[in-house]
């Protein structure tokens, strides 16, 4: 190498040195960190002026390497979301893992194309993806992709979807788009359906009038009676159905559509059954609780994360869609400079490529692969079971406690309640517990989040956490209670409620 010779590579051997030794010093920096999470608060706000110095100018030189890693030290690491955290149930997050991290590393080391190119990293996939198959169990040439989270995995299992019923009357829908239909097209899912089928549908030009939102039952399920009448309906109308999207585990309530009925419905429709079981599907691993997602071997595609109820890192999920050849024709194309040879590095083409949107991908698969050999499969579905114990658990707290009210029925993982203490009004109780899960997130005892469920507005504990033991339950329920009661103190005397 000349001094003409540029590269990003650290310079010589002493390069290399250094290097290594500041890479060894990342990897002690977040093992302390992922070792202490217990010890800190399970959210901070970021100072204002840490915030503020997020606004500088482009770096036109460089401060090098352990100059910026100093930065990433004092300014990131600890003013993130929080979810890594044993006390963090907001949204549905995941913690991750730190095998998970330093599979990323070692993804990130080799950088493999991810497209397809059949060796090593791309037998990875296959083999993760027939792996995930059997778990969820669907056949064995089901077909499937690792994409970055559920969204895009519900949006792709839509998309072959729309793909089968537009074969099924002759229309070459890639080609002609929406303007071949000819007609609306509708897509059936349960009023607690989660937002992506709204980007999905718009993404796919369909428009969110194609979206017909069936009611729930009172365990916040698909009224499937009513999804029946719906399509005979819209039938008689000269609308197409085409999707019936059912939902393992809804992220309002954690509930789940009674699949098994659905499937018999849409076999007999002949329309495709499309399940979002982005944390639920992986209920089928439970010992105890794998009889919730019984039907779900039945879809024709199924959307799920492995960064929510399978612990691992960000991003990762997984769509499989039981045709692999229309999952094939629903995304494949070709061009002269990604064509397959018979030898060579492109040999057996760009599968993965052809079975979604992402053509360079990164190498996800390996996380999953090296978790699962790791702690197999029993380890992960008993953290899975102990997420569900652990939800009963507080659902029994609350509903053994006098000034607290479960607001939803808690069948999996998901807990909904509310600090309901006796003479408050109904309007209070909103406003009261919305103050509750502000000041119990900025405290640092926990994270978890809000809904409205009709017009009751919810705490809601979303347990996927590997880190969370049950005495964390009940410092959550002691947080809310005491800073439930200061609250309604503080509500009632202030005179804005004149009381
Ligand atoms: C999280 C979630 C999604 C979206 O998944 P992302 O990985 O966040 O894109 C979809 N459906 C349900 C039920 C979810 O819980």
């Amino acid at each position: 190498m000349t001094s003409l010779d540029l590269t990003l590579d650290p310079a010589g051997r002493d390069g290399w040195v250094e290097f290594r030794s500041l890479a060894h010093r990342m990897v002690e920096d977040m093992c302390s960190h992922l070792e202490s999470l217990r010890n800190q608060p399970a959210w901070q706000e970021m100072p204002a002026d840490i915030r503020k110095s997020f606004v500088e100018p482009v770096p036109r030189m460089g401060v090098g390497a352990d100059a910026a890693y100093r930065e990433f030290l004092d300014r990131i690491l600890r003013y993130t979301n929080g979810n890594l955290h044993p006390r963090f149930w907001g949204w549905v997050q995941g913690n991750g893992t730190p095998l998970g991290m330093m599979a990323d590393m070692l993804a990130a080391g080799i950088n493999p194309h991810m497209g397809g190119f059949n060796q090593a990293p791309a037998l990875v996939e296959q083999q993760v993806l027939a792996w995930l198959t059997e778990l969820l169990g669907l056949p064995i040439n089901t077909s499937g992709v690792l994409v970055g989270g559920g969204t895009m995995a519900n949006v792709l299992g839509l998309t072959v979807a729309r793909q089968s019923a537009a074969e099924r009357i002759g229309l070459d829908i890639r080609k002609e788009g929406v303007y071949g239909l000819g007609r609306r097209w509708i897509v059936y899912a349960s009023d607690q359906t989660h937002n992506w089928i709204r980007k999905a549908v718009e993404l796919m030009g369909l428009g969110a009038d194609s979206i017909h939102r069936v009611r729930v039952d009172g365990e916040y399920r698909i009224d499937v009676r009513e999804l029946a009448q719906a399509i005979i309906a819209d039938k008689a109308n000269g609308l197409e159905p085409f999707c019936v999207v059912g939902t393992a585990g809804t992220v309002m309530t954690g509930a789940t559509d009674g699949l098994v009925a659905l499937a018999d419905l849409c076999q007999g429709e002949k329309i495709w059954f499309h399940i979002d079981g982005a944390f639920g599907a992986l209920a089928k691993l439970s010992r105890n609780h794998a009889a919730i997602v019984d039907g779900l071997e039945r879809a024709d595609s199924v959307a799920f994360d492995l960064h929510k109820w399978c612990y691992l890192p960000f991003e990762c999920a997984c769509v499989l869609v039981r045709d692999a050849e229309l999952h094939r024709r629903t995304f494949a194309s070709s061009a002269s400079y990604i064509d397959a040879e018979r030898r060579g590095v492109i040999a057996g083409g760009l599968p993965f490529a052809d079975r979604g949107i992402d053509l360079t991908r990164s190498f996800k698969a390996l996380k999953v692969w090296l978790s699962l050999k790791a702690y197999g499969v029993a380890s992960i579905a008993d953290i899975i079971d102990q997420n569900i114990a652990q939800a009963q658990f507080l659902a029994n707290l609350i509903s053994t406690a006098d000034d607290l009210e479960l607001l939803a029925p808690a069948p999996l993982n998901v807990v909904c309640f509310r600090y309901s203490p006796e003479g408050v009004s109904e309007s209070e109780r909103n406003e009261i517990n919305r103050e509750i899960l502000l000041r119990v997130q900025e405290s640092g005892v926990a994270v978890p989040s809000g809904i409205m469920l009709g017009e009751r507005f919810a705490i809601r504990v979303a347990n996927v956490n590997h880190r969370s033991q049950y005495a964390d339950f009940t410092e959550l329920v002691e947080a809310v209670r005491t800073i439930g009661s200061a609250v309604r103190k503080e509500t009632h005397s202030s005179p804005a409620h004149g009381s």
